[in-house]
């Protein structure tokens, strides 16, 4: 498979090539070329397998030829061996027709676990093979930087330096981090906020001094052999509810436009959905601009759904590119719009190529609760805040009472376990395999948010590249 930028002036590389790169050198980010497309027969024969087997038929056509099929099967039986849950990604069931796709049974208790596992399996094994080494820099709110360390802590050839503001990540997430003692693994506190640390990681990669010593990379959803792990859930949720015979809807709380976006490669790929439902907090760029076509960022307002405060939704442009004509140049000029003033329409092209498969909806804090207690009396599951919003998107969205509704849960509610307590009046416990979290060592830098400070720290202690 060879893949294109969404911007259309970088060069065109193979699944390598873009798992290492990220983003694309013209700023856009790598797509397939083609989507590849299963028949009905092919989907059919599915139904039953492993999800380590069902991961490796999905995603074959993806990596060839950076990978066999050997190759696929050893990585995705290490990475999902990780996994709290023999089924993975297993299914539970709300009512008649709403169920629930647990995405949470990996080691940091987030969805971001099912595509981190193997992209840091993915990195040590290209690595490997260029004899070459790799700097994560990233900046975190929370559940990327904690999934991030998991899956690269002790692994040769990367180091990762996770920046996250000092005294504004829950002690849960905290912890997850800094009591991951491995050598390759550095966290900083910074004195500042979220967008203090985020505005440091973006000028390393401009700061040829660090980028002529470091190969520098980020592990946020622009990458594309993420989005290419979370496909796989989607198929193995249908086939579970009767696929490709009988057509399943999907309600997903989105933050980043990654998640949902799998969705659509899916469906793209030939798996029979009947909707994808893109699901909101208040900070709703999304579902302004899938409604009205307004694509507007505002100020970040936030809310007990964190992952999903967001207001520029970087995925969303892989959508916009696909369902616009696939035209890179006039797709360049309309991000280029978008970045010097905020606020961008869509094009009519793009709604309606939206618009055939993605409904919206936006869910303030009174329908988060109310959804969380609805799970909890009515059907005896406890939910994460994010997951509340997907569910009440998914009830929202009248589907045709014959069709599945399944909504995404993507945080384990244990992760989130204040929040929850005060829906629900029940504090959920954290699993067996996080027990010790509050007993172990802690080991953090404490930077001040001075970006030369960070630069320096970093520079100390990463390794040079080939
Ligand atoms: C990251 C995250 C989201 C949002 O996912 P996107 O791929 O950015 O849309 C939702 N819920 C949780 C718990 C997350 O960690």
């Amino acid at each position: 498979m060879k893949y294109v930028s969404t911007r259309g002036n970088a060069p065109s590389l193979d699944f390598e090539g873009v798992t290492l790169a990220g983003l694309a050198s013209d700023g856009g980010l790598y797509v397939p070329e083609a989507w590849p497309r299963f028949s009905e027969a092919e989907i059919a024969a599915m139904a039953g397998l492993s999800y380590v087997e069902l991961a490796v038929k999905v995603m074959l056509p993806f990596v060839t030829p950076s990978l066999t099929e050997d190759e696929l099967r050893a990585l995705c039986t290490r990475a999902y061996g990780r996994f709290a849950h023999q089924a993975v990604t297993p299914l539970a069931q709300f009512d008649q027709q709403h169920w629930l796709l647990e995405l949470f049974h990996g080691p940091t208790l987030a969805f971001k676990d099912v595509a981190l596992q193997l992209l840091g399996r993915l990195f040590e094994h290209f690595l490997a093979k260029r004899e070459d080494h790799l700097t994560i820099v990233g900046a975190t709110s929370g559940d990327t930087g904690s999934a991030a360390i998991d899956a690269v802590a002790g692994r040769e050839r990367v180091d990762i330096f996770m920046l996250h503001p000092d005294g504004r990540v829950s002690d849960v997430q905290r912890r997850q981090m800094t009591t991951v003692l491995a050598p390759n693994v550095h966290n900083i506190a910074i004195d500042g906020s979220f967008d203090d640390a985020q505005a440091m990681v973006k000028r390393m990669f401009v700061d040829s001094h660090m980028t002529g010593r470091f190969r520098i990379s980020a592990v946020n959803s622009i990458n594309w052999a993420r989005l290419m792990a979370q496909v796989v859930y989607y198929f193995a949720a249908a086939l579970q509810l009767g696929a490709p015979q009988r057509k399943v809807a999907f309600s997903v709380p989105t933050g980043n436009f990654g998640d949902v976006f799998a969705g659509y490669v899916a469906a793209q790929m030939g798996l029979p959905i009947e909707r994808l439902i893109v699901a909101t907090n208040v900070n709703d760029i999304l579902h302004r601009a899938l409604s009205t076509g307004d694509y507007s960022a505002g100020t970040v307002t936030p809310t007990a759904a964190p992952s999903m405060d967001i207001q520029v939704s970087s995925n969303f442009e892989r959508l916009l590119f696909d369902v616009g004509g696939r035209d890179g140049k006039a797709l360049a000029e309309q991000m280029a719009g978008f970045e010097s003033t905020k606020a961008m329409q869509l094009t009519n092209a793009q709604r309606e190529g939206a618009a055939a498969l993605f409904t919206s909806a936006r869910a303030d804090a009174n329908d988060m609760v109310q959804a969380m207690a609805w799970a909890h009396e009515k059907c005896g599951q406890v939910i994460d805040p994010h997951t509340a919003i997907g569910l009440h998107a998914a009830r929202a969205a009248e589907i045709d009472p014959a069709i599945p509704v399944v909504t995404l849960a993507t945080a384990h509610p244990a992760k989130f376990r204040d929040a929850v307590e005060r829906a629900t009046g029940t504090r959920p416990t954290l699993p067996g395999r996080m027990g010790d979290l509050f007993e172990r060592a802690e080991q953090y830098e404490r930077l001040p948010g001075d970006y030369d400070a960070v630069r320096d720290f970093i520079e100390a202690h990463a390794t040079p590249s080939a």
